[in-house]
């Protein structure tokens, strides 16, 4: 075949791809890597945020070239209670992220604006017609919804404002669920970037994927004046993610997979069921594949899929959890679940948001009086899910 060749490509520049991208390059500086993206810019219009428990030393080296924001502590508020916990919390963007990448990574390992057409076990074909070939074919594109799949949505959208005077916030408000709830599980998100600068996200978990985007924006203006923060919106983003609470897996990867070619990120079924974050899982899969940069192509995609049933296995629970919050609460009372759920230790929260939910964790998180009807808990955690392909509505 023509055109360029080189020891892995990578298709698609998100986060997961780009960590993977860093990894391989830290850890063989000499092998040669593509990351090809379809955007200009690697890692699209996010913020990523992350508790620092959720990642290992390895994991928080990786992460520590990035430019990003830190706290020590936050604060989550509900209608009957604040509390306010301890541990550290960073913030990314998806600029720096680019910056970072393209700062570390070898000249011509980077392929943006460049969208991939065709994707074999040897070889990927870029809309321009060029091919790269490859010992080696990691897939990172975008997650699409599948009807093997079940589950919510959660549904958000941020800004980023500079206010005239400070505005006087010291640390995150990571869920301030003591607002109107419109028929979801509804919190505003607050990070103060600086004295003068906010991030304010108003997030639902909703069984429609709908964006109603001047609804949001309306709200989050209110939210604002609510709270005295007023000024000029510098950006600001939106999301419709997957909440996942149960499925076929296997249906699933037979639907999405691709011979011989491994499959990371989201697509690759890499994020938390429940909170639809996928960093700290990034992190550690980016480090595993770089650990095991050597296998051929067939062998990697073998490793990555094993992997990946292996993190669907683990994370069960967290579905269930799902289908308690989406299917056993009335969509206005949801947040009871959250709520009762933060009276819980520090360390058992900090664990479920890293996926790492120990057995006793599981008990203290189910036992005592369950904020939702008995009878529909049952019918939920026995239940199927609605597929993430159809809008439901209630
Ligand atoms: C606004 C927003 C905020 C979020 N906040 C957080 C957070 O705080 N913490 C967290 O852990 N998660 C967060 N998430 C979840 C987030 O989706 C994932 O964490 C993460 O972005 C998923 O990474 P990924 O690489 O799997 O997929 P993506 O980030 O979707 O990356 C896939 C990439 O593939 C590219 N691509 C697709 N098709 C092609 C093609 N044919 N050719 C070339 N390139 C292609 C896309 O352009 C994209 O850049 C957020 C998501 C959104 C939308």
């Amino acid at each position: 075949m023509n055109g360029r060749r080189v020891e892995i490509a990578i298709v698609g520049g998100g986060l997961a791809g780009g960590l993977i991208a860093l990894a391989l390059h830290r850890r063989h500086p000499d092998m040669a890597i593509a990351l090809i993206e379809r955007e200009r810019a690697l890692g699209g219009n996010h913020r990523w945020s992350w508790f620092a428990s959720d990642l290992d030393p390895d994991g928080t080296a990786l992460m520590a070239g990035f430019r990003k924001t830190e706290w020590q502590g936050y604060e989550v508020r509900f209608p009957a209670y604040r509390r306010r916990l301890r541990a550290a919390y960073c913030s990314l963007t998806s600029l720096d992220f680019d910056a970072a990448l393209r700062r570390e990574l070898p000249e011509g390992t980077i392929v943006s604006g460049a969208e991939v057409t065709e994707v074999t076990a040897s070889s990927v074909t870029l809309a321009s017609g060029e091919p790269i070939s490859a010992r080696t074919v990691i897939d990172c594109r975008t997650f699409a919804p599948s009807r093997h799949l079940s589950g919510g949505w959660q549904v958000f959208m941020g800004r980023h404002l500079r206010t005239p005077e400070p505005h006087g916030l010291e640390a995150p408000v990571i869920m301030d669920a003591a607002v109107d709830q419109h028929r979801a599980y509804r919190f505003v998100y607050t990070l103060p970037l600086g004295v003068d600068e906010l991030f304010v996200e108003d997030t639902y978990y909703a069984d429609s994927p709908v964006l109603d985007r001047s609804a949001l924006s309306g709200r989050i203006d209110a939210y604002c004046r609510g709270q005295g923060w007023d000024g000029q919106i510098l950006g600001g983003e939106t999301g419709v993610l997957p909440v996942i609470t149960a499925g076929d897996f296997s249906a699933y990867r037979a639907e999405t997979a691709i011979e011989g070619v491994a499959a990371a990120g989201a697509r690759g079924g890499f994020a938390h069921p429940l909170t639809s974050y996928t960093l700290p899982i990034a992190v550690a899969n980016a480090l595993a594949i770089a650990q095991e940069a050597e296998l051929p192509g067939v062998q990697m995609a073998a490793f990555v899929d094993s992997r990946a049933r292996r993190h669907w296995a683990q994370t069960r629970f967290y579905r269930m959890l799902g289908r308690m919050l989406f299917d056993a609460a009335e969509p206005d009372r949801r947040y009871r679940i959250f709520e009762r759920f933060y009276r819980l230790p520090q360390p058992l929260i900090e664990r479920f948001y890293a996926a790492r939910s120990t057995l006793a964790d599981r008990i203290r998180i189910l036992s005592g009086k369950p904020p939702v009807s008995v009878v529909r808990a049952v019918s939920a955690i026995v239940g199927k899910g609605t597929p993430l392909t159809e809008r439901h509505p209630r």
